[in-house]
């Protein structure tokens, strides 16, 4: 594999570029021609000029373009237009080309012609494309994608312009240029080999937020209070004309079929709304992440010495247009030069990022997504070192990034201090069943969902240990706890470990209750089981102990003070009429 990279100049400059291209392919096999053209010009003749040339020039060649916010050409940022040719040597090698039109209708009916053509192609390792996105939700097509087979890589990269508003293109040798459309470039062949991986080098950053509400790509609430009092309460962001620029440093970060996935807000609604740049899931736990040079170049570094062990011979760079402006133009380089130093490096600057990660395909944001592509065995000779000098890697660890670690652990104390106070407002001390209020908080609220659902079944079982005051008077009051304990773990490993909807808590002293979604006659053998386990338990020096059980089950329409004077009547008769026995009423 062979690439030639360089800048479009005028028509004259590119014939005689591909007549240089031409005269080195006499002299060698090839098996085929691959053109990229990236444009941050969005002249339809201009392109369609490129194109003409092209096929003039070389007619076997192929060739695809898009329009970008920038292009990457040997690994930095160049403007206007960059063609980058590829040049695949081994004749097993292929590489054909499909464009197809994309739209939120037929997404998923694109993506079953691209499966169905990859069934008959057997061949193909990897899909590479171009995709306008123009604000579509792309969670469908990905869905799709992630369906072709497992062993074949996608990665690609959103069609965008240099303004951000002008409506972005694609185009190929397979279609025309468009923007509504998709361009798959297929590659493979029995010594085509390819990897992928991407690099983010955001950081999660302090507290976690439930997304309570999401549509698509706008993100209306979290923890049920509008979105955008996160960037006001934590960050202090305003909701003015710099609130793109200013949250850019700070995306939402979340986990996606196990994957980190970033979402930058684009602006800020009058109602605290957030569009964000693709689809955000809802009822995830996201979290504000944050970005800094320091701990990016960190993983760039990683990323880069992981790449070499695969021996590309190019790379392909598909880069958020938000980490330019993230970095700026003078120093976006830094993240895509010392890839350079692995093979030649070209992409750009995109709408949004795609990249296959096992069986899913994603839709990535604030991401660069990196493909290695290589044919034949590695030539272990051919040294091509990883190169990141000091200027671009110091190893200093910022000041921003201890910070942030602190925050980190700070927020980590405060959620397991959050977490165990929370579970102690709820249980018992003694016994780490529910408390009194809980366990009557939940039988209200169990009686309201039999409100809403008539076929809801709802019983009560009460128990209340024989002759406990013995216990207590003989033994000692220690000796009274461990037959409390007893009953508990009974009622907890037994009960309610095997039945995840009941609730087991401690109504008193030596009283309990349980709460179990079941109608009467399951719930009776129940209880008479927990009667005859805890009859068989034997205590250290209070030996075989019993318990008295009341049992009933709640009647439509009464309240839930009805149903646990029932069930405390059940449990008195049980009394009465000599212990250690279940009464149902
Ligand atoms: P009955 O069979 O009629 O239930 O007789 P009983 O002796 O069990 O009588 P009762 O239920 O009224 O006794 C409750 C006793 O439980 C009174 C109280 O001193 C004791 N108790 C309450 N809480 C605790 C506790 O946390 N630990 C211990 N060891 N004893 C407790
Ligand atoms: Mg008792
Ligand atoms: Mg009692």
């Amino acid at each position: 594999m062979k690439q030639f990279q360089f800048i479009y100049q005028n028509q004259n400059q590119l014939r005689n570029e591909l007549t240089k291209i031409r005269q080195w392919e006499k002299s060698r096999i090839t098996s085929s021609v691959v053109f990229c053209i990236f444009s941050e010009v969005l002249e339809k003749e201009t392109l369609d000029n490129i194109c003409l040339t092209i096929r003039q020039e070389l007619p076997d060649a192929l060739y695809m373009g898009s329009s970008t916010n920038g292009n990457i050409m040997n690994g930095h940022v160049e403007t206007e237009i960059v063609i980058v040719c590829t040049v695949m040597e081994y004749p097993s090698t292929r590489a054909e080309l499909l464009q197809m039109p994309l739209n939120a209708e037929n997404a998923i009916q694109t993506v079953h012609q691209l499966s169905d053509y990859i069934a008959e192609n057997p061949w193909v390792k990897a899909v590479e494309m171009l995709v306008t996105i123009r604000g579509m939700s792309m969670t469908g097509f990905c869905e799709e994608l992630g369906k072709l087979p497992v062993q074949i890589s996608v990665f690609g990269g959103g069609a965008f312009s240099s303004d951000m508003d002008n409506e972005a293109c694609v185009f190929s040798k397979a279609g025309d240029y468009s923007t509504s459309s998709v361009v798959f470039l297929l590659m493979g062949g029995e010594d085509f080999y390819v990897t992928t991986m991407h690099v983010t080098g955001w950081k999660p950053l302090g507290k976690k937020f439930l997304v309570t509400r999401s549509e698509g790509s706008m993100l209306y609430e979290l923890d049920h209070k509008p979105a955008y009092d996160v960037y006001y309460r934590y960050l202090n962001i305003r909701n003015d004309e710099h609130f793109f620029s200013n949250t850019l440093e700070f995306p939402f970060f979340y986990e996606h079929h196990g994957m980190n996935i970033l979402r930058a807000p684009i602006a800020s609604q009058d109602d605290g709304s957030l569009v964000m740049t693709s689809d955000v899931d809802e009822n995830v736990v996201a979290r504000m992440a944050y970005g800094d040079p320091w701990t990016i170049l960190a993983h760039i570094r990683r990323s880069g010495q992981k790449i070499q062990e695969f021996h590309p011979e190019v790379i392909r760079v598909y880069s958020c247009a938000a980490r330019r402006t993230f970095w700026g133009m003078d120093e976006i380089s830094k993240e895509t030069m010392p890839f350079q130093s692995v093979a030649p490096t070209s992409g750009f600057y995109t709408s949004g990022e795609f990249l296959r990660t096992g069986e899913f395909v994603n839709q990535h944001n604030v991401t660069l997504v990196i493909a290695g592509m290589r044919e034949g065995i590695p030539n272990e000779n051919q040294h091509s070192d990883f190169q990141m000098n000091e200027e671009q890697f110091s190893g200093k660890v910022s000041m921003i990034n201890r910070l942030a670690t602190f925050i980190e652990a700070a927020t980590e104390e405060l959620e397991e201090a959050n977490q165990k106070l929370a579970f102690m407002a709820v249980s018992d001390g003694l016994t780490q069943l529910c408390n009194r209020h809980e366990i009557e908080r939940r039988i209200k609220e169990a009686i309201e969902e039999c409100g809403r659902r008539p076929e809801q079944k709802l019983s009560l079982i009460m128990l209340d240990i024989d002759n406990f005051k013995k216990v207590n008077d003989t033994y000692g009051h220690k000796e009274g706890d461990n037959v409390i304990i007893g009953l508990s773990k009974l009622l907890r490993d037994g009960i309610a470990a095997h039945n995840p909807d009941a609730s087991a808590g401690r109504w008193g002293g030596e009283e309990f209750m349980l709460m179990l979604p079941y109608p009467i006659d399951y719930v009776m053998k129940a209880a008479e089981d927990i009667r005859s386990d805890f009859e068989a338990l034997e205590f250290t020096q209070a030996g075989h102990r019993t318990v008295s059980v009341g049992v009933t089950e709640f009647r439509p329409g009464e309240s839930s003070d009805a149903l646990c004077i029932r069930v405390d009547k059940a449990l008195y008769q049980a009394k009465e009429s000599g212990k250690n026995r279940v009464i149902v009423l």
